[in-house]
């Protein structure tokens, strides 16, 4: 790795960083994409961190695609791939030193819904970014919630590491490329689409003033499709501050995350 850094150093270049969990799909090469066409050395990781998991079952039914993720790496033509193991990811243990203080941030959505999730989130990325102290770091909208926390952690810890947001992939019919869409069998993958639907149903019918009806709406939509609906929010996009009334002007985004069978989806639209 450091070979790789000093290298980039020594001609000037740039470095990008990808942190995933593997099971590659088109939405994680369009990061690897975005960092190889702004001229950066591009590194991808794959490491399914366990410490970010709050459901065991989740984490053992992970999928693992090794050989297809090398693959579309070389196609796309990403310089680094990082493979580490979880004794070189956390030689002391997977307990954490560091207590990051992510205030609110932790406290809603995801952070209500996964406790102890997003302080999994920074310690891998926390740590990640020790081994590869990269220019630029690429992440998706599609983990909005996650964008602002590791934001958050770059911050408090000083890093000198910018974030670059990238768009949400999704599929032909909106549902949003994700690892965990695999494990959808064909009834629950046709339903699925039901998600996105559901967010552009609130982009579209959104209007100033009392928004309870519009969410208790579109939960139902949700439900009604088979869903277990953990949330269905409406939050302001700057703050995640969460929103009962629209003044109208204030930069809003819609957020969920439910369940078909035992596969958890999210989602999210900026409004
Ligand atoms: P993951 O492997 O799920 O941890 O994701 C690794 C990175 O890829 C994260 O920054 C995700 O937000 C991003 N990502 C996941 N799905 C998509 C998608 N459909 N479009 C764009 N980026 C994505």
């Amino acid at each position: 790795m450091n070979l790789f850094l000093q290298k980039a150093g020594a001609k000037q270049q740039k470095t990008g960083f990808v942190p995933t969990m593997g099971a590659l799909h088109p939405g994680h090469i369009s990061l690897v994409e975005t960092a190889k066409q702004r001229g950066h050395l591009v590194i991808c990781s794959i490491f399914v961190n366990p410490t970010q998991f709050n459901d065991a079952k989740d984490f053992q039914n992970y999928p693992i695609t090794i050989e297809s993720d090398i693959d579309q790496l070389e196609k796309a033509g990403c310089d680094v791939l990082f493979l580490p193991s979880v004794s070189e990811m956390y030689p002391n243990g997977l307990a954490s030193k560091t207590h990051y203080e992510l205030g609110y941030l932790e406290t809603v959505l995801e952070g209500k819904y996964r406790p102890g999730h997003f302080q999994g989130v920074c310690q891998v990325v926390h740590r990640l970014l020790g081994i590869i102290p990269a220019d630029f770091l690429y992440l998706g909208q599609k983990d909005f919630q996650q964008c602002m926390v590791i934001k958050k952690m770059i911050g408090l810890q000083g890093l000198k590491t910018t974030i670059v947001i990238c768009p949400t992939l999704r599929e032909p019919d909106g549902l949003a490329m994700s690892s965990r869409n695999m494990r959808l069998d064909e009834k629950a993958r046709t339903r699925a689409v039901e998600i996105s639907s559901t967010l552009n149903y609130i982009k579209t019918s959104l209007q100033p003033g009392d928004l309870s009806i519009l969410k208790s709406n579109a939960i139902k939509k949700l439900n009604d499709a088979g869903f277990k609906t953990d949330y269905v929010e409406i939050a302001d996009a700057e703050t995640l501050a969460l929103k009962d009334h629209w003044d109208g002007k204030t930069k809003l985004v819609a957020l969920c995350a439910a369940f078909l069978g035992d596969v958890r989806l999210i989602d999210n639209m900026l409004l």
